[in-house]
This record gives C-alpha cells, structure tokens and sequence, in this order.
C-alpha cells in the first residue's frame, strides 16, 4: 500500500452530535484529555473563555451560555489520528451542524441516561441518515440515577429507527454504581469518583465469573450475571458491518465527567469506526485512495482570531494529499490558486500545515473568493454533491440607524451570509435587504458582528414573509412571464439565484397550484 493510503486510513474523522446539555462538550475534553491532545480537562471551556475575552461577539455567546461557533480538533490515538468536528448544540445554529455532518466519515451520539432521546437528537439523527453515517452512541451521566438501560436501548430502537448493540453494560447507577461490564472483553471497569481532572487508570477485573467479580458485586453478583444473560439473549451481538451500513449502533454507558467509560468508547471508536469513504461527486464517485487532491468547503468562519480578523473555509479533503504551497483548481471559478498556507486545528490550537490527507479537515484563508460548497481539485472538473441550504423559517429587515452607512451594512451582511447560518434577499420591487435565518438568535448574532466588526448599527425589523422558495423552470418563456407576474414576491438570493418569497403559506399553495411548472424548492445544494 502506499504511504499515501495508508496515511489516509489512518484518519477517523467524526462529528459529536446530541440535544443540549446531554454533555457533548464534557466528552469532548474528555476525548482530548484521552487523546493526549490537553493536559488538564477544563481546557475545552478554557479556549472558550479566553475567546470571550479577546472577542466581543463571542460575549454574545457567553451571555446565551450557549456554543455558537464549531471547530476542528485533530489528535493522534493509538496508531490513528482522530478528527473531532464540533458542532453547536443550540437548535438556531442546526443549519451550520448539518453542514458539518456532510464531511465526516461517521457521528457519535450522546444520549443523557435520565433524559433519553430527545428532540434534537431525532433531527440530527435524519440528517446523518442521508448520508447513511455509522453512529456509536454514548449513554451518558451515569453518574445520576437514570432510567433503566433496556428502556434506554428500547427507546432509541424506536424512536430512532437504529438497532442497537450494547458495548458495556451499567453495573448500577447513581449513587450504586459500581462500573461498566464490557460484553465483548468479558471485563469490569471499576467506577471510582477520583480522577475527573486527569485521565488515570481505571481498575479493571478480568471476567464476570472470576472470584474478584463476585468480590466486588458482592449481594448483586448472581442478579448481575443473570441480567448480562438476558441482554445477551436480547440485544443483537456487534455487527461491524451493520454500524458501517448504518444499521446497528454499538452503544456505550458511562459518565464523561467522571472520565468513565471515556477510554473504553475512544477505543472501540478507533478500532471500528470507519476511514475516509469514497465520495460522489455529480462527475463520478472519487476514491480516497486517488493520488490527486480532491476536497470541498463545508464551513466558513470569520474572525476566529480576532487578532487576525480573517475568514478561514473550513476544507474537507476527500482525496490525495495537501501539500503547503501547492496550486489547486477552484472548480467553480475554472481559476487556480496558490494555498501558501493552510491552517490545521490541532486541539486547542492553530498550526500551519505541510501536508494533509483524505479526511483531514485544512482551514484556508479566504478572502471573499470562496463559497460553502466549492470543491477543489488539481485540474479536473469535479464537483461534490450534496451540502444543503435550507430555506429559512424566520426574515426580518434590516434596518440601519445610520443610512450613510449602507455600503457597510450591504458588505456586512453579504460577508456575513457567505457564513451560511444566514440568507440574504433583496426583493426586485425595492431596495430592502431582508435576512432569512433558520432560528431567531441569528439575528441577535448578526446584529452584534455588524456592530462590532462593520461599524453598522442595525435593527431587524418583522415583516410579513412566512417562507421562501428557490425558484426553477426548464421553460424559460414561462420562467420570465412568472417573473412578470409574480414580481412583487420575488427576490434574489446572495448567489443571485430567483427566490419567491411568500407572504403567506397560503400564498405559496395558491401560487404553487396556478403554476405547476414552475418548482418551487425548500432545499438548495451548495
Ligand atoms: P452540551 O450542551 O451537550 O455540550 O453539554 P455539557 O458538556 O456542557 O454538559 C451539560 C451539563 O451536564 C454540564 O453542567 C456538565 O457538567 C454536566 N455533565 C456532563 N457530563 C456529565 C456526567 O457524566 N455526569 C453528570 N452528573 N453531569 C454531567
């Protein structure tokens, strides 16, 4: 095999999905504190904090309390290197998670013990579903009483859709639990509460059937070994070739605060889960394996550092190798471009780069140029599919304070909406500038970079526009006699695309039957 490849399947890139406050942020650290990619847990909400303080929409975030931007964490595990790509939990930012999810390889699920599958988690879960992503699921905060882990594994069976094949098994919970019995080691992992700063060993005993096993189930032991029985005759036994089809997931208890059962899931995560896959692009299906450089941009962020003021694509690599310096085809533009520098997100840190593989995430500084959904490539014409935009479900105008400053409200915004978290129409009939986000907080984030980083004082005001529509037709003497008509509905989109924007769902159903021609789409491909 080549080094080429073999670096590639190196690579286990994955993204870490749950409903808020189940405790993705915990695991995260503590998958970092695992990796070796942090000292000290705390140093997740530590990046946080100092972000805060140098950068002033990022208060913004704090004041919410919530997790507003995602990031790229790389770490060397075992002989494997892990890309872990955050993503906000909160639902106004669904639209940036989603994106994520287009460029990882599989997805880890964090379920809270006491709480089950929650709202978020069925969203996020038909979103990997599109893509067919294998899941391992973590069932978390055992620590708490919780509900019973059948119910739990019931649970997620039917209202997820997903078979599940328990990993590890909660020996108690609460306040008596006492570890996790690991089916496939035959081994208990003992619970201790010390050590949720440091990454330390976990007491291990060989054997459910041991003489120590018996020891330390004490009373318990017989009911223990009874109920280990029945799951086994219960549940499904892993299947790797079912979590990679998407079809069963291996499923993990523990309490990622206490550093329980974190070790035991990296492990099994490493070993199972799957490496950069082939990927289709509308030109063909591209192999990981290829030599030449294929990869598309699923994130922009700006002012990641404020001290940079810059904006970073966020590119997923797909094929062949980066190599600094080197020139690439940007597809949609037909130009090359020289990337002299790329960045990779090394835990907490930033660091530029000299080489890159299959899977590997690079931060490229742009300036304007590129788009959410731009692929590169080294000369062919190859375009990768299937990064969606939603139409959004809320639109206020904006309206400035000062009219002098509309030239910097105009590149604010369209700055800010090449993001993708946000939308910018600008209906034909006037000169509004009207912002369409998937969640109301959108706005607030908008309104607090314009100031801080424009200069721009904006409000954003309701009116009346209930959804909006990506417009298409193949006949274009309709398409321009609908243009006629409809003219007071309709707008241009940031890439120019034709938006009917209705007043009404009402509206948009009459409007949909007087022309059956004419499509009318919810969902838009980068
Ligand atoms: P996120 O919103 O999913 O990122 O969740 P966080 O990681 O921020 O966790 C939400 C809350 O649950 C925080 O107060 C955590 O300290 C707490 N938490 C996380 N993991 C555990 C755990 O294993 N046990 C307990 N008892 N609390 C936890």
């Amino acid at each position: 095999m080549s080094s080429l490849s073999s670096e590639a399947d190196k690579r286990r890139t994955f993204a870490i999905i749950s409903h808020p406050d189940a405790g993705k942020t915990t695991l995260t650290e503590k998958l970092l504190l695992f990796g070796g990619a942090i000292q000290l847990a705390g140093t997740v909400k530590g990046r946080k904090a100092s972000r805060h303080a140098t950068s002033d929409w990022m208060a913004l975030e704090q004041q919410r309390g919530i997790s507003i931007t995602s990031s790229v964490m790389q770490f060397p595990y075992k002989d494997r290197i892990v890309n872990l790509l955050d993503t906000p939990g909160h639902e106004d930012f669904s639209e940036d998670t989603y994106r994520t999810l287009t460029a990882v390889d599989s997805a880890l699920m964090v379920i809270d013990c006491a709480k089950g599958v929650e709202q978020r988690t069925v969203k996020l879960m038909e979103v990997c579903r599109l893509r067919d992503t294998p899941i391992m699921t973590f069932i978390n905060k055992l620590d708490r009483e919780g509900r019973e882990p059948v119910d739990l594994l019931d649970e997620i069976e039917s209202v997820l859709g997903i078979e599940c094949s328990p990993v590890t098994w909660p020996i108690g919970m609460g306040r008596s639990l006492k570890g996790v019995y690991h089916l496939l080691q035959d081994r208990i992992y003992l619970y201790t509460q010390a050590g949720r700063q440091k990454a330390s060993q976990i007491e291990v005993i060989d054997g459910l059937d041991s003489a120590a096993a018996t020891q330390v189930l004490g009373s318990e032991a017989d009911a223990f070994r009874e109920e280990i029985e029945l799951v086994r005759g219960a549940c499904p036994e892993l299947n790797i070739a079912d979590y990679l089809a998407a079809k069963q997931s291996p499923v993990f208890f523990g309490s990622a605060i206490s550093n329980f059962g974190v070790r035991e899931l990296l492990d099994e995560f490493v070993e199972h889960a799957p490496p950069p896959r082939n990927r289709e692009s509308e030109q063909r299906v591209v192999e990981t394996h290829e030599d030449k450089l294929t990869g598309f941009v699923f994130k922009i962020q700006a002012n990641m550092d404020p001290g940079h003021r810059d904006r970073i694509a966020f590119m997923r690599i797909c094929s062949g190798e980066f190599q600094k310096g080197m020139k690439v085809l940007h597809v949609r533009s037909g130009k090359e471009i020289k990337i002299p520098d790329a960045i990779t997100f090394m835990a907490a840190d930033r660091q530029h780069t000299e080489h890159a593989y299959a899977g590997d995430i690079i931060g490229i500084h742009n300036h304007g140029t590129i788009n959410i959904g731009d692929s590169f490539s080294q000369g062919e014409d190859i375009k990768f599919a299937g990064i969606p935009s939603f139409a959004p479900e809320i639109f206020r105008r904006a309206v400035l304070k000062d009219p002098l400053r509309l030239k910097a409200l105009q590149k604010g915004l369209a700055q800010l909406c090449e993001e993708g978290a946000t939308q910018l129409f600008k209906p034909m009939r006037n000169n509004d500038l009207i912002l369409g986000a998937v969640g109301p907080l959108q706005f607030d984030v908008v309104a607090h970079r314009l100031a801080d980083e424009y200069k721009v004082t904006c409000l954003f005001e309701t009116i009346s526009v209930a959804t909006a529509r990506w417009v298409e037709c193949d006949d274009d003497k309709m398409l321009a006699e609908f243009q006629r008509k409809a003219h007071d509905n309709l707008a241009l989109d940031h890439g120019d695309n034709l938006v009917y924007i209705a007043p009404t769902r009402v509206n948009l159903s009459l409007t949909e039957e007087r022309w059956p021609d004419i499509r009318f789409r919810a969902t838009r491909e980068y």
